[in-house]
């Protein structure tokens, strides 16, 4: 096995019995483990409401990790460094008991007093858990103390600032690991290193060579049981003032002068500072919404979102959110970054195109085959990849020009997928590295452009509603949005990365 640094830790899992802590963080801890990155001196707690043994708490993490993954053959030695607390988060007097508990283990393992907080659970336990951690001394510690939270980070700037508030009492900027799992994806970490690692891309990206980039994350899948949840957020906040900002803000920033934590998300926060402000009757400009009717997918037959559980019936949410965004900085005055996401789409695909401007004079020219433009396209999710779309001479035909893609597939190279994002962030994690997290000032900025949109859909009824069936790319609005410029969306469904 690889030697790794070692980095002793002891991780408290807030949540520990809810689905994201054994879908995500048990298989990735245990691969973790596997793969030596998390040796002997490690142990978790984990904190749930439910009254559980340790042993009825270890058996449910070899369920978890057997299910999510085929080989698990040090299991057995995996799962006794987990441990149990019985724990109402708001119950004051149990965090004495945690405290205990959390004092010996560090002894027993040796863990130098390094503290990992995992609040894997509803967002408004956040403040209090953070309060009660420092003023019952769980985080008075001789090694470090990490925060790591999930999304959503509130509802809107002013929910998200309160919370900021809470956590800051207990941690500094510094100790807040703000989860956004896009960040972990292989090939969201890859934008930086085909932009800047590649002499023919970083001169060509900018708005004298690109016409524009197309962002787009859809799902297959419906707002499942979580439609209380996805009530009072939408796709707006879901998944555009996070994941798809970021997205943008990773393909937009100026190089870095260094690739430390700080240069990097001071790039992207620019970015983000650079982005046009849509506020009032522009809201309708430059965004559409979208929510989904019955529809079919993959011949069955599924209901539209509002005959979904705990959604209203004349529910105004939106599950799908197309834009445009205007970056006004010298590097993209001109160039909209269009972006949609939803939810019941036509396919689970995560994909960002960047097409080129066309050639000065086209040699090639025949009306019944127009040249394509050059594409680059990334594939972030289910595939993992890059195809660059060129033209090149049709074979035994001079003087015609035939498009052809240049394919990388990180499946093809490698035999298999890439770590899943929590396996990366929680490793990154323990080692102290927060660039893949995200910066308050990130957050900050996101929410302002967000909310001014928010705020907008809420006060108006979108008649409409339910305007795209299941199983399809979105609303005609969608379109329209980008055919107003002279583009259309590439489909996606032409755009699969073949392995090689
Ligand atoms: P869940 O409802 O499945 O689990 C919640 C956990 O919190 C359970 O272990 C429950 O016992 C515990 N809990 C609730 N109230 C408690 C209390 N008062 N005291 C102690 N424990 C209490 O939720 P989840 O899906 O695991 O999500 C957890 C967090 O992660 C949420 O903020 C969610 O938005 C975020 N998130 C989840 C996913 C996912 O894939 N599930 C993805 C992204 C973000």
């Amino acid at each position: 096995m690889k030697q790794h640094e070692n980095h002793p830790t002891l991780m408290m899992i807030f949540g520990a019995t809810g689905d994201l802590a054994k879908r995500k963080l048990f298989p990735s801890l245990y691969k973790l483990f596997e793969k030596g990155k998390l040796t002997d001196q490690f142990a978790v707690i984990g904190v749930a409401r439910r009254p559980l043994t340790n042993e009825e708490f270890q058996q449910s993490i070899k369920d978890s990790v057997k299910t999510a993954i085929e080989k698990e053959d040090r299991i057995e030695e995996f799962a006794s460094h987990f441990y149990y607390h019985s724990h109402d988060v708001t119950d004051s007097a149990s965090y004495a008991v945690l405290k205990k508990m959390a004092n010996d283990l560090d002894e027993q393992y040796h863990l130098h007093g390094n503290r990992i907080f995992y609040l894997a659970m509803a967002p408004e336990f956040f403040g209090t858990i953070a309060l009660h951690l420092k003023e019952d001394g769980l985080t008075d510690v001789k090694g470090y103390k990490r925060l790591v939270i999930e999304k959503p980070f509130g509802h809107d700037l002013e929910s998200a600032k309160e919370l900021n508030k809470q956590i800051r009492t207990a941690f500094s900027e510094k100790e807040i690991y703000r989860i956004d799992h896009y960040l972990g994806k292989e090939m969201v970490q890859n934008i930086e290193v085909i932009r800047f690692a590649n002499a023919i891309f970083e001169p060509l990206w900018n708005n004298r060579y690109i016409s524009n980039i197309q962002v787009t994350s859809s799902e297959i899948l419906g707002v499942e049981e979580r439609g209380r949840y996805y009530e009072n957020s939408g796709a707006l906040r879901d998944m555009v003032q996070n994941h798809m900002l970021q997205m943008v803000a990773l393909l937009a920033m100026e190089p870095p002068i260094r690739l430390t934590t700080e240069e990097i998300r001071s790039e992207k926060v620019k970015v983000l500072r650079a982005l046009r402000s849509i506020d009032g009757e522009d809201v309708k400009e430059f965004f559409v919404r979208g929510q989904y009717g019955a529809g079919t997918i993959d011949g069955h037959d599924v209901p539209g979102y509002r005959e979904e559980p705990m959604v209203d019936a004349h529910s105004n949410t939106e599950t799908f959110v197309a834009g445009k965004l205007l970056i006004d900085n010298f590097r993209w005055a001109g160039v909209p970054f269009y972006i949609r996401t939803g939810k019941r789409m036509e396919a689970k695909s995560t994909k960002i195109i960047i097409q080129f401007k066309d050639i000065p004079m086209n040699l090639y020219y025949r009306p019944e085959e127009p040249l394509n433009p050059n594409l680059l396209v990334i594939h972030i999710q289910p595939e993992e990849g890059i195809t660059l779309h060129l033209n090149a001479k049709k074979a035994r035909q001079n003087e015609v020009a035939t498009p052809i893609k240049l394919n990388y597939a990180n499946k093809g190279m490698n035999g298999y997928n890439t770590p899943e994002s929590y396996e990366k962030l929680l490793y990154d994690c323990m080692r102290g590295d927060a660039t893949n997290f995200t910066h308050w000032d990130e957050v900050a900025l996101s929410w302002s452009f967000t909310d001014k949109i928010s705020h907008v859909w809420e006060n108006t009824v979108e008649e409409h509603f339910p305007n795209y069936a299941a199983g399809t790319m979105g609303p005609k609005c969608a379109d329209e949005l980008l055919e107003k410029d002279g583009f259309f969306w590439w489909p996606i469904s032409h755009m699969a990365v073949e392995p090689c």
